[in-house]
């Protein structure tokens, strides 16, 4: 056997939520700790993202009084798994995430506030809440970073304003209104924005870090601040195991092969598989892309794959955290239409011209929809298009184009309106005739819908009668500001794909996050897996926002705890 090229007690592959919060932990037990990362910067898909946690009965929630307990998090967490997932798992997340946020909140610079009006995706459930559960990240001063910051991958285009500067998810939501109150925020924002020009000369973007951003900046400062290790350019290509432990693997850092020992352990934590045509091809619902994921490049599947290979059981390689997106020309990720789903005056139409799914719905359950649409009529060859009109254009966002209060429609790019991304038309029949779909049937879902929209009503889909599906609904329209008629002309349509924020499926882990074997679901020594590269503790569904990043930095956080061997996590736990 040929030497290492470097020894270290613990080997963290990957750079998000999950390998920065093994890492943190594992060096503060004590471990030695090399995090590598394949991609030329830091933070993965958890740097793009909104970077909300969702831990039920935290800390923030006491605060602001809103009641909460493990019993109802339990409640909640069974009744919406629906049976797949274990109850001392669902109980181990409910411990564990609060005291992973504790000891973040306090040994670093990881800082969290309570969004008392986000509500749970399913408030109304057995255990739901209407707020309080999901969490935002407090906005950090880039230029504590110092060279570091150029090193962190910048937020999804989508999060930031006028391509310039971010918004919080609480300021996101209170944005929503475009009243007096949101010109006041912009221009204060654009204010500060000016203000941070020589900030910016200085270290070479915005320094106003906000959502993943954010928590990446937090939990790279307490990295850096350790003085532990992390490299860019390194792709971990391969596990090196000693009988059946692993004890180390090989990396290429640079263009060079290195060995490098792991000797209390490796975990895997390189996201999930959004960007492997293959691996989408062989486990998903058709149609499927790598094309309409809003996650990174890095994500390509490679620890899951390597888990394979050592014999690691799988699990949930069906599912993903599907959300609806678009394709904005130019723009490398689909844009997540998170916010435009559920606002009033739109709605979501199949190549029949029919509505299929309640599209306020949680983002996951919209693109189940997509998917059981797709099995009832068209398979392979569905297209789904979001219809609007003028009204809905005035009020609101629709992918990057801003409302026309702001952005009229002379003002739209031209690459947007040319490029096929936004259709216009004065009547609904020549929209439909645009969007290659029945002009009859559209205009008859549309009545349809808008006779009952008047009243705030959708005998259909229910639409608007979640509080989940008002919390993106707009403010001023009554009686329930997430339905209104599709009735003042022009009309415009934008075609949506069944997209994700990443997946969900992977390697099958205990409650440590050590990898189990296919074979006698026992453990593999010395192999870990947290994030997106072990199949979720919330099964095939989202419990609120913040249902995957919570559970990356608590299973990277036990991972770590595991392979120092320092902390019985169950004793811990009460
Ligand atoms: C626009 C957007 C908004 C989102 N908002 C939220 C939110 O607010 N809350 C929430 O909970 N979730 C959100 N998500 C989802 C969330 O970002 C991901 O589920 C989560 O960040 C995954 O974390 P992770 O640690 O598993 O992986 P990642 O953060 O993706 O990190 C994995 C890293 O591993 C690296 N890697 C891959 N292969 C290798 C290799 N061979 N060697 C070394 N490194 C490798 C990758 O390059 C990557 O940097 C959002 C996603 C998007 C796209």
């Amino acid at each position: 056997m040929t030497a290492w090229d470097k020894s270290v007690d613990f080997l963290v592959m990957g750079s998000g939520a999950a390998g920065l919060s093994a890492a943190i932990r594992g060096h503060d037990l004590g471990l030695e700790v090399l995090m590598v990362e394949k991609t030329d910067l830091f933070g993965g898909n958890t740097a793009m993202s909104g970077g909300v946690v969702w831990v039920p009965n935290n800390p923030g929630m006491k605060k602001k009084s809103i009641p909460d307990s493990d019993e109802e998090a339990l409640t909640y967490l069974k009744h919406i798994t629906q049976g797949e997932i274990d109850e001392e798992r669902l109980k181990n997340y409910i411990d564990e995430s609060k005291r992973m946020l504790a000891y973040l909140q306090e040994h670093t610079h990881v800082r969290y506030t309570s969004l008392e009006k986000y509500t749970d995706y399913y408030p109304e459930a057995p255990g739901g809440k209407s707020g309080g559960r999901s969490m935002d990240p407090t906005p950090l001063d880039g230029a504590r970073l110092r060279e570091s910051l150029m090193a962190i991958r910048p937020v999804h285009r989508q999060a930031q304003i006028i391509g310039k500067f971010g918004i919080t998810a609480r300021e996101a939501h209170s944005a929503l209104g475009l009243g007096f109150g949101t010109m006041v925020f912009m221009a204060w924002q654009l204010f500060r924005y000016a203000l941070r020009f020589f900030k910016r000369k200085k270290w070479g973007r915005d320094t106003r870090l906000v959502a993943g951003n954010s928590l990446i900046g937090r939990l790279f400062l307490s990295l850096r601040e350790r003085g532990i290790e992390a490299w860019r350019n390194t792709a971990v290509r391969s596990l090196v195991f000693e009988g059946r432990r692993v004890v180390g693997a090989v990396v290429e850092k640079d263009g060079r092969t290195l060995r490098i020992q792991a000797k209390e352990g490796v975990l895997l934590a390189a996201g999930g598989f959004p960007r492997n045509a293959e691996m989408r091809q062989k486990y998903q619902r058709k149609p499927i892309t790598t094309d309409w994921t809003a996650g990174g490049p890095g994500n390509t599947g490679d620890a899951i794959l390597m888990g394979l290979d050592a014999g690691a059981d799988v699990a949930l390689m069906s599912e993903a955290w599907w959300t609806p997106t678009s394709l904005v020309p130019k723009y490398d990720e689909a844009w997540v239409l998170v916010v435009e789903k559920s606002l009033p005056h739109g709605i979501f139409v199949n190549k029949s011209g029919k509505r299929f799914t309640n599209e306020a719905a949680p983002y996951v359950d919209v693109v189940l929809g997509m998917y059981d649409d797709a099995s009832r009529n068209a398979g392979a060859s569905s297209r789904w298009f979001h219809v609007f009109d003028a009204e809905y254009r005035r009020l609101s966002i629709a992918g990057p184009i801003a409302p026309s209060k702001m952005m009229p429609d002379n003002r739209i790019p031209r690459r947007f309106r040319d490029g096929g991304y936004i259709h216009r038309a004065a009547t609904l029949d020549e929209l439909a005739e645009k969007i290659g779909v029945p002009a009859p049937a559209l205009k008859e879902t549309v009545d349809h819908f808008n006779a009952h929209a008047v009243k705030g009503e959708d005998p259909d889909f229910n639409r608007g009668w979640s509080a989940q599906d008002r919390y993106y609904g707009h403010p001023s329209v009554k009686p329930n500001c997430s339905l209104g008629p599709v009735s003042e002309p022009p009309f415009y349509a934008i075609e949506i794909f069944p997209g994700d924020l990443g997946t969900k499926g992977g390697l099958v882990t205990d409650l440590h996050g050590r990898v189990l074997r296919t074979e006698g679901g026992e453990v593999i020594e010395g192999l870990y897996a947290a994030g997106n590269t072990a199949a979720s503790v919330m099964g095939r569904t989202y419990p609120g926002a913040g249902g995957t990043i919570g559970p990356a930095l608590t299973y990277g956080f036990l991972a770590a705890e595991s392979a120092a061997a320092a902390v019985e996590p169950a004793a811990d736990a009460a």
